[in-house]
Order: C-alpha cells, then structure tokens, then sequence
C-alpha cells in the first residue's frame, strides 16, 4: 500500500461545508488503497483574526505566548477534519505537531523544523486510522517549548512529513489550480505552469508568491520529495514542483521559457539609517545587531557618502513583522554607531522576474526596466540573483507593475485559466 501526504491551506477549511468536503476528498485517497497522512492550517483567516486579537491585548506580545495562541487554529481545524471522516464511515485520528514528532529549532515565531519522528503517526497507520496533523509547529528539542514555523508553515509541515515517511510526493491543496506565472488574483490573465524546478520556485516563493511556504521548497529540494500544487477545490491536475536548472533537458523536447513568472509582496518595509560615518565595521556593527535580534534582511543599498560630511545613507528591507524589533535593536545601536536617525517605510512592494532562461538571454532587465517605466512605475532598489531580478516600487503601483510585466514577457494566456476558487488572499 502506497503512502499519500496531503495538505490542505486555511482557504480549504473556511466552515464547516468545507470541512466536510476536504474529509470526502481524503476518505476518497484511502478508499483508492493508500494510506493517507494529512497536514492542516488553521479555518480561513483565523490564523490572522487570532493576531489580531493578540495586537489589540499587547502591542508586542511574548513570543512565546503568540505560538502558543497560533497554534490552537490547527487544533481546531485537525480536531474537526478527524470528526468529519468519522462521520463518513472511516477512521481518523489528529495528532499536535509536538504528537506528531515535529522537532524544531527553539526560534519562537520562525522555528525550523530540525527533524520529524513519525513513530505514533506510524503506529496510527498500522491500526487502520487516517492521520490528521497539526500544520505549522512543532516542539523545540531544546526549550522543549511550542513553537511555530512562520506564516503559510503547514507546507513546511506536510513536505516534512512526506520525507519522514517516505511518500513519492506530497500533495499541497489549495484555493487556486496550481503555480501560476503569476498571482491569480492580480493577473487573470496568468497561466498555470506544468512543472517548474526547485529553484525556480524556491525564487517565487522567497519573492513573496505564498502559494508555497520557503522553507517547504528548501526542505522539498534537499530530500527529493516532488510537490504537487492543486485546488482542493476542483479535479484538474496542478503542477509539479521538482527538477533542477541545471538538469539537461530531455531529448526532444522543447526550449524551457525563459521566465517562470512574476511575484510581487507586500509584507516588506524599508529602513534607512541616516548619516552613517563612513568608516570600517560600521555596516558590520548594524547588521550583527539585527542578526543578533533573528531578523532576516533582504535588500541592502548603501550610497556613495558625501564628500563634505563623510556620511552615508544605508537602506535595507525587511518583513514588515519584524519591523518595531529592527527600530528598537537600531535605536540601542545609535550612541555607539553615531548615526544621524532612521527612517520606517512601510509603503512599499517588491517585484520580482524569476526564470532560469535569464542566465543565458541578454536584455532581461533592459525589458524589464522598460515595462515598468511605461506603466509609469518609478524603481526604489534593485537586486538580482542568478535568476531572478527584484525591484522596490511604491506599494501603489505593485499591481500595475506585475500586470505590465507579465504582458511584456508575453506570459498573458489567450484564455482565463486563473480561477480563485476561495479564501480572502489575506
Ligand atoms: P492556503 O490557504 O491554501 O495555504 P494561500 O493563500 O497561502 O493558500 O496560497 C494560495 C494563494 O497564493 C492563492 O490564492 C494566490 O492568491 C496566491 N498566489 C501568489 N502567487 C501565486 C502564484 N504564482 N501562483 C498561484 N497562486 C499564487
Ligand atoms: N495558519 C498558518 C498561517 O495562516 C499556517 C498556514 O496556514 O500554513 O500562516
Ligand atoms: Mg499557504
């Protein structure tokens, strides 16, 4: 009998009704032979509605309180899902991420998952039950604490388990069809990929397409465990997540497209520290201390420093949830440093161009440039990688831009496949 590892997003599990037809889909997996091990998020925006809850007791709430409040949404929903199948003739049992065997890192809020030891999920199978899993925590080895992985976490969770248990692929449900070449609800116009490879995706989602969490592609990518995205809410094949850039392409097929699609995301603030002086180990000083304080920086711009005074401006971004602890682990900073005094930009969006064909086709972001400057878009920071190119835009203009990029890579379908089938996009 063959193992199938399934997941379905908060977007699959908004109410009841839905509820009951995530547990006949997964009464359908066990009935075609297999056994099937479940991994679910939290009922639709709860997971948001509880943050928000939190933010109106505390403003900056204990971390490790929040992953206690944030881990009951999936109880919730795993308790549930389990008591569905049971009323439809089958037998299911929920397990925490902590029962599950999830062991993660002691980093409350954004643990990682260090390893999963599925016996009681094992012992589960072996007495006939489907196994519903808490998504997006685990326990950490150290604290022995709850934590939890970081929003979107149960793909982590589920690709984690599918490793574990050595499933051939692991199953992510979700509100729309597949990976598109973009966000369905910007473009209608987007089309959805086949395949695309590791890296690749791991590009759209560190860009901010949250149809994958990070990490999940990360973990994916290092046990060979290929990812099947498709709507829990229609038949249609999705796509496959697997491969790699570098593999050579199958004799007789076609050129791979040269862009795999666009990203945008909104989640990202800028911070400028102002009047850096210009001299040795002072970007060391401020970047130690918000790696100190576990923040994770994207983009970096420092410029040139005025001849008169000496001093620079150095601009970074960040997730905006870690926003207050960067200003306040910058404001501790500033006696020592001697800068002048930061800024906090919230206001703005990143857009991304992902595809491995750019490493090989000139005039990219000449293309790309030109796209956005003809929707009147004006670029804040740029970065690239090896396949991918990124800009900071006014977080007014993020739809505009994506939907002028997409037409410029002729990524546009000639007919709408781009279906959302649920969820608020929160
Ligand atoms: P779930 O609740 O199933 O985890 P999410 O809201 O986390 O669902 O992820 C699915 C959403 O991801 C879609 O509704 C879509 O708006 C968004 N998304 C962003 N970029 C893409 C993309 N390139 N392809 C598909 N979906 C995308
Ligand atoms: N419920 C969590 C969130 O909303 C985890 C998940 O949905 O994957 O981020
Ligand atoms: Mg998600």
């Amino acid at each position: 009998m063959g193992i199938v590892v399934q997941k379905y997003g908060g977007s699959s599990l908004s109410d009841a009704d839905a509820i009951k037809r995530v547990a006949r889909r997964i009464v359908d997996a066990k009935k075609a032979g297999n056994d099937v091990v479940v991994a679910v998020s939290a009922m639709g925006d709860s997971t948001d509605e509880l943050l928000d809850l939190a933010a109106q007791v505390s403003p900056l709430p204990p971390a490790r309180e929040l992953d206690m409040l944030l881990t009951a949404g999936e109880r919730i929903s795993m308790a549930l899902v389990a008591m569905a199948i049971s009323d439809l003739g089958f037998t299911a049992q929920s397990f925490t991420g902590s029962q599950a065997g999830v062991i993660t890192d002691d980093v409350h809020g954004k643990a990682k998952i260090l390893d999963v030891t599925p016996g009681r999920i094992r012992s589960a199978i072996d007495e006939g039950h489907i196994v519903i899993v808490a998504g997006f925590q685990g326990v950490s080895q150290q604290t022995k604490e709850i934590t939890t992985l970081g929003r979107g976490g149960t793909d982590t969770t589920a690709v984690a388990l599918a490793a574990a248990l050595d499933a051939d692929v692991c199953e992510i449900y979700t509100d729309v069809d597949g990976v598109f070449t973009a966000d369905p609800r910007i473009v209608p116009a987007a089309r959805k990929l086949a395949t695309v490879t590791y890296e690749e995706m791991l590009e759209l989602a560190a860009s901010g397409a949250k149809v994958l969490h990070l990490r999940s592609v990360e973990y994916a990518r290092r046990h060979n465990i290929p990812i099947h995205v498709r709507s829990s809410f229609s038949t249609l094949e999705g796509t496959i997540v697997t491969g790699s850039i570098n593999d050579p392409a199958p004799e007789g097929s076609m050129e791979a497209p040269i862009i795999a699609g666009v990203a945008h995301d909104r989640s990202e603030a800028k911070i400028t520290v102002v009047g850096v002086p210009d001299k040795v180990g002072e970007a060391a000083a401020i970047f130690n201390a918000l790696a100190e304080a576990q923040i994770n920086i994207d983009m970096i711009v420092q410029n040139v420093s005025a001849a008169a005074t000496n001093l620079t401006d150095i601009s970074f971004t960040l997730p905006t949830s870690d926003g207050q602890t960067a200003m306040t682990t910058l404001d501790e900073l500033k006696a020592r440093v001697g800068f002048e005094s930061l800024l906090y930009d919230e206001s703005i969006g990143k857009i991304s161009l992902i595809g491995a064909g750019m490493r090989s086709h000139p005039g990219i972001s000449a293309k790309f440039f030109t796209a956005l400057a003809e929707a009147g878009v004006n670029i804040g920071m740029i970065s690239t990688s090896e396949i991918r190119i990124s800009v900071i835009v006014d977080q007014d203009d993020v739809d505009r831009a994506v939907q002028a990029c997409h037409t410029a890579f002729d990524l546009d379908a000639d007919e709408v496949e781009a279906v959302v089938y649920g969820g608020s996009g929160r």
